[in-house]
């Protein structure tokens, strides 16, 4: 897949990732068409997309109430529900399929666009997370790749390229350590939703955001880049780099230490993946901006401090305990940070809310998709069980 245009099937387009995707879209008309859409609920957005883009397909998840009446209003042809993402999955003049769905949605499409022989740009964290081993055999076995759109794990690709897996000491993922890097345990408990959504360095969605204040995302990106680059748990480690510049880096055997860095950006995962393997020509400085090292000036790295944030060792645990922990961890999250963002459970309480559904999972080894959502929904469900007993005790 080395010619342009390259044809681009879009998963999650009016999600930050989509937007930004159609942002690199934009920049490199010659080098990328898109042919396929498809959204949740933001239908007023996807309607300006389809005028703007033209694709030959559009779907529209809508699975909130009067969603689909406004899409098929706006959208004539829209395809509803499910069917309409496995349809874009598999597009058949699409080359690409860029899975930037939030959530479990992703999983089944992801399957389906292998299936069909499409080059995956995966933004989306819970499909490897929970089906790694389903989505990598997969992409293996129908010669798939599967490239990154996560800023670290382009990183770590990026730095890998040319060199032997057998080279590989150590992956060294860095994180921003979030708004509350420095806050301490006593303040952590009293933190507000508006503080926890006001990260340092990067913008995005709520879920993410929140999942960044909890380190949980830093925990799911270690987990991913097993499955991404397959190597054990014992050679990922991560450290805290506030700055976030340095994306990642990879330590070799002979003890040499490769890093990517660049101002942060999503769009510079993003036209990795999609050009992969070429670069594109930046000619526009607004767009990517130049780092210049010395208004940076310096750049600092410190430890995890991870009791401050125990959501990062769940993770870690659960992905190490494998089967269906990490579906039942993402469906755990997924409930608890909703919960929090409504106000009914406070910062600390996602961590242990989180650790009470793990205590109680039955898990299963190689888990099928069946499987796989049914764990998550599982968590789901006991998590709203346990916070609303504990809710009811309260009062
Ligand atoms: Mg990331």
């Amino acid at each position: 897949m080395n010619t342009f245009p390259r044809r681009i099937a879009l998963l999650g387009s009016t999600g930050s990732i989509g937007r930004q995707t159609l942002d690199v879209v934009r920049r490199f008309p010659n080098q990328f068409r898109v042919v396929a859409l498809a959204a949740r609920s933001n239908v007023e957005l996807l309607a300006q997309q389809v005028q703007e883009f033209k694709p030959s397909l559009v779907t529209c998840f809508a699975d909130t109430p009067g969603v689909e009446e406004k899409a098929r209003e706006l959208l004539p042809g829209v395809v509803i529900g499910e069917q309409g993402l496995l349809e874009v999955a598999t597009h058949p003049e699409a080359d690409v399929v860029v899975a930037a769905t939030s959530g479990l949605r992703g999983l089944k499409p992801t399957l389906a666009a292998i299936g069909a022989g499409k080059t995956i740009a995966l933004a989306n964290k819970e499909t490897l997370v929970m089906a790694g081993h389903l989505v990598m055999q997969a992409a293996q076995r129908a010669g798939v790749p599967v490239l990154p759109i996560d800023s670290e794990h382009s990183a770590i690709w990026q730095c890998l390229r040319g060199e032997e897996s057998t080279d590989i000491q150590r992956l060294l993922l860095t994180a921003s350590g979030g708004p509350f890097r420095h806050t301490s345990l006593e303040a952590l408990q009293s933190v507000t939703v508006e503080q926890a959504l006001a990260h340092p360095t990067w913008r995005m969605g709520p879920k993410i955001t929140i999942d960044s204040a909890t380190l949980m995302n830093k925990g799911l990106e270690v987990l991913e880049a097993r499955w991404l680059f397959d190597v054990d748990y014992e050679h990922i480690d991560v450290v805290v780099h506030p700055e976030s510049i340095i994306h990642s880096m990879v330590e070799f055997v002979d003890g040499s230490i490769k890093m990517q860095a660049s101002l942060p950006s999503m769009h510079l995962p993003i036209m990795n993946a999609l050009a992969y393997p070429q670069r594109l020509h930046n000619t526009d400085s607004d767009f990517i901006r130049e780092l210049r090292w010395s208004d940076v000036g310096h750049l600092n790295f410190e430890d995890l401090d991870r009791e401050r944030f125990p959501c990062f060792r769940l993770a870690l645990e659960a992905g190490k305990k494998g089967g269906t922990y990490p579906c039942a961890l993402v469906g755990a999250d997924e409930e608890a940070v909703e919960l929090f963002l409504s106000g009914a459970l406070d910062f600390l309480g996602i961590a242990r809310l989180i650790e009470e559904v793990l205590e109680r999972h039955q898990s299963i080894e190689q888990p099928d998709v069946t499987m796989i959502l049914e764990a998550c929904a599982w968590a789901r469900k006991t998590a709203r069980e346990l916070s609303k007993r504990r809710t009811s005790h309260s009062n």
